[in-house]
């Protein structure tokens, strides 16, 4: 039976973090969806278009990995994708709480659809999408967190 997953999060922007977590996943599952959430509530940097584009455009070579829009409740779009795998990335003990509870609601949801954690590279633990925003947002270098296109989308964002 071949198995989907998805890796949901906000990816504002997606990270060397994120793209390790995505691309070890992509090596348990069949198929991979990365769906990125829309996450009005953390008011985004980049629009929901903007993180689609990265992501898709990161992930271009990678044939099993595809990227999708999210809003709404997460087991809803994990049983419309067929997918029965949800993917989270583990960095502290920081992460833990948050993501147990998570995970286990879902479960309650959709007893079906099983949460696999998946625990940070070292070189990556200390590393967030809103550690990346701060250090650019002081013209601090972030080129060893993110990929070339990351730098090229702030440097956009930024000249307009
Ligand atoms: P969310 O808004 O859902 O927290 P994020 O884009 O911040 O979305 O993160 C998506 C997922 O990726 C989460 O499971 C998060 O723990 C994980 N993640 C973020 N950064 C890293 C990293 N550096 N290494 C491993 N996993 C990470």
């Amino acid at each position: 039976m071949e198995v989907t997953a998805i890796y949901p999060g906000t990816f504002d922007p997606m990270t060397l973090g994120h793209i390790d977590v995505a691309l070890r996943a992509g090596e348990m599952f069949d198929r991979l969806i990365i769906a990125v959430a829309e996450s009005p509530g953390k008011k985004p940097y980049f629009s929901l278009e903007e993180r689609m584009d990265i992501a898709n455009r990161i992930m271009a070579d990678h044939d099993a990995v595809t990227i999708a829009p999210f809003t709404g409740l997460l087991v809803d779009f994990a049983q419309k994708k067929e997918a029965t795998v949800i993917v989270r990335g583990l960095r502290a003990v920081s992460d833990f709480d948050y993501e147990v509870q998570i995970a286990g609601m879902n479960r309650k949801l959709a007893p079906g659809i099983e949460t696999v954690f998946i625990a940070a590279s070292q070189d990556y633990t200390f590393l967030s999408s809103s550690i990346v925003r701060e250090i650019e947002s002081h013209n601090g270098d972030i080129s060893e967190f993110v990929h070339p296109l990351v730098l090229d989308a702030f440097a956009e964002k930024r000249n307009g």
